[in-house]
């Protein structure tokens, strides 16, 4: 990240980012995190039918040191989230995480001490997965929502001001409750 510090802002950082961006985003390599039923979704999304290499992801493996994408599938223990949390810092930056199913997510149906209630209690989520199990072409579809996240993400002094925004942005939301949502 040494680089995009030094970068000056403008037309040029703009060509830059669009360039980085577009690179980052056809070259993310998962670090598979396959806890339980959901992981075997995950694993079919690799599979000739689903086929995510077609984004240039063939590269799936438990290396953490050469990826950038964690895929969290299936509830996370207590006793399995600082083993979590250890593989998250070990990955290259710049990073993302997608929490794949109900359970990742939130814990869903499994309220109780022993399942972390969510993955965001461990490592920043960027794509929140629905579902139980959701389908390979869900994930397929989390991993182009988060493409164009990446593709837009700002570098050097823009990213601080995009954090900002984005901040203010969740700030200002209402909550779910008394929209008739829930
Ligand atoms: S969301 Fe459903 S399929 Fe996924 S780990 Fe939880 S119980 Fe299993």
């Amino acid at each position: 990240m040494g680089l995009e510090e030094k970068l000056p802002s403008g037309f040029l950082l703009t060509t830059v980012e669009q360039v980085a961006g577009w690179a980052r985003k056809s070259s993310v390599w998962p670090a598979t995190f396959g806890l339980a039923c959901c992981a075997i979704e995950m694993m079919a999304a690799g599979d000739p039918r689903h086929d995510f290499s077609r984004w240039g992801m063939e590269r799936a493996s438990a290396t953490p040191r050469q990826a950038d994408l964690m895929i969290v599938a299936g509830r996370v223990s207590q006793k399995m989230a600082p083993v979590l949390r250890q593989i998250y810092d070990q990955m290259t930056e710049p990073k993302w995480v997608i929490a794949m199913g109900v359970c990742a997510s939130s814990g869903g149906m499994f309220n109780n001490y022993a399942v972390v209630q969510g993955v965001d209690h461990i490592v920043p989520v960027d794509i929140y997965l629905p579902g139980c199990p959701p389908r390979p072409e869900m994930l397929l579809d989390a991993i182009l929502k988060l493409h164009d996240k990446i593709q837009n993400t700002k570098l050097g002094p823009q990213r601080k001001k995009q954090i900002v925004e984005l901040e203010e942005a969740q700030r200002r939301q209402l909550p779910l409750l008394g929209q008739g949502t829930v």
